[in-house]
């Protein structure tokens, strides 16, 4: 009999996997698909590295620090801030601090007013002496983002042509209608570290955790997907491809839908709020110069953002080849073409003077889960680690918050819960 089962091996499941094992529990994770990861995957094609949708590592997450070598990841940093872009029209808002060579640029940034700019220093002084443990269930809670930042004085422009792609990028909702406290805890996190992507891809995360897993002595079993898990008194049976598992303990690390299903457990929020990635190639040598930043669409959200991948991360791209992803949030109007189209109309909208005809569609990722949806006061409705019945607990972004960050603390949570 195996002491405990995890089902999922996502982030929040390798997490709970390895801190079970290292305490000298026998442990065997299920993943119902053929590779570790959950919702960061990455796959490899014709030389480039395309990320299952845009996503990043924020270097400064507490549990990065804590559950990751990212060194040994090879982080491939982004430079500080953002490009700004509308038709004709393209400014950089970085921090002066943190990237001092920019520090003019941002001065003279028209886009952004000069009291903003000051807000946002302010801001950031402010989150420097709060808690990152303790942002999420403080004082900022209860607002929208919008009305958040209404409410310390930012204005209509700023929250147009900066606020809304950038946080709404970071929280795949536009309209900044997330909890407050999600934009803080974020905010501070850009403010003290660096947002980066290892050089074999984001998958190479995961991978380093079930790397950390196995060698303390878990077993970790892909395609293996679990039909059913109930938890007596005694033991866990885990009905897995067939087979009965009989285990001391359970932990329910699956995305938030199959929780619900294995669990019963009505709490966990189902909603979920997810993004379209597109990835571009061009020739070096036609490719406008985008530098290491994300590109903020000002205007619209025909795309969101874009991202120059290999100029961040060289090993994304062959020799002599650029790689961008394009990214669009939620389930946007218009195939795969219609989309690609309008991404190369906004890029030649952004940089007239450089020619796209060689620019490539390589790729396109539908991503319906990417976060489960975060309402103000979301926190307060989300399930206990220990909600279900006998020795089952859960783990998952969504005991916490709809992030890395949240998914690696809540491995560990669940993990102790069955020490
Ligand atoms: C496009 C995108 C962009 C993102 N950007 C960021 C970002 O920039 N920064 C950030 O902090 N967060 C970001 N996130 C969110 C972050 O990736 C997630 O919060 C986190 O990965 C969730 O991890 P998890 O382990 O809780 O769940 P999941 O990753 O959902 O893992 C659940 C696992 O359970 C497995 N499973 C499901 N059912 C079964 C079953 N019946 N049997 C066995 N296994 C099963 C699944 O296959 C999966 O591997 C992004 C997510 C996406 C998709």
């Amino acid at each position: 009999m195996t002491d405990v089962v995890v089902v999922g091996g996502g982030l929040a499941g390798l997490v709970a996997a390895r801190h079970l094992a290292e305490s000298g529990l026998d442990v065997t994770v299920f993943e119902a698909s053929d590779g570790v990861g959950g919702r960061v995957r990455t796959a490899r094609e014709d030389g480039y590295t395309f990320d299952r949708g845009f996503q990043v590592l924020f270097s400064a997450y507490p549990a990065v620090r804590r559950e990751l070598d990212v060194e040994a990841l090879s982080p491939r940093p982004f430079t500080p801030g953002a490009t700004i872009a509308r038709p004709n029209h393209r400014s950089v808002l970085s921090d002066p601090l943190r990237n001092p060579t920019a520090a003019p640029q941002t001065l003279f940034n028209t886009d952004v007013r000069t009291a903003d700019k000051l807000r946002l220093f302010r801001l950031q002084r402010e989150l420097a002496e709060r808690d990152p443990e303790t942002i999420l269930d403080g004082p900022g809670g209860g607002q929208t983002i919008a009305e958040y930042l209404a409410e310390k004085g930012f204005s209509k422009r700023f929250v147009e042509r900066f606020a809304a792609p950038f946080y709404g990028g970071i929280t795949l909702d536009r309209s900044l209608g997330t909890d407050s406290a999600v934009f803080e805890y974020t905010y501070k996190m850009l403010s003290e570290g660096e947002i980066v992507v290892p050089a074999a891809g984001m998958q190479a995360m995961p991978e380093q955790l079930a790397d950390r897993a196995v060698s303390a002595g878990a077993t970790i079993e892909t395609s293996r997907e679990v039909q059913a898990v109930e938890g007596t008194d005694d033991e866990v049976a885990v009905e897995v491809g067939g087979e009965t598992v009989t285990a001391d303990g359970a932990v329910v690390a699956t995305d938030p839908a199959t929780a619900t299903e294995l669990t019963r457990v009505d709490a966990i929020p189902t909603d979920t709020l997810g993004c379209v990635t597109q990835y571009f190639s061009l020739p070096t040598s036609k490719a406008p110069d985008m530098g290491k930043r994300i590109v903020l669409n000002a205007a619209d959200d025909r795309p969101n953002t874009v991202a120059p991948m290999s100029a961040v991360a060289p090993e994304y791209a062959p020799e002599g080849m650029e790689l961008y992803s394009a990214t669009f949030l939620g389930v946007p109007d218009g195939d795969d073409a219609a989309l690609a189209a309008d991404v190369r109309e906004t890029l030649a909208s952004w940089y007239p003077a450089a020619g796209f005809d060689a620019l490539e569609h390589r790729r396109t990722d539908h991503v319906p889960l990417a976060q489960f949806a975060q309402p103000p006061g979301f926190r307060a409705d989300l399930p206990a680690p220990d909600a279900p019945d006998g020795d089952v607990v859960l783990a998952g972004d969504y005991t916490r918050w709809s992030s890395i960050q949240g998914a690696l603390e809540s491995g560990k949570i669940a993990a102790e819960l069955l020490f």
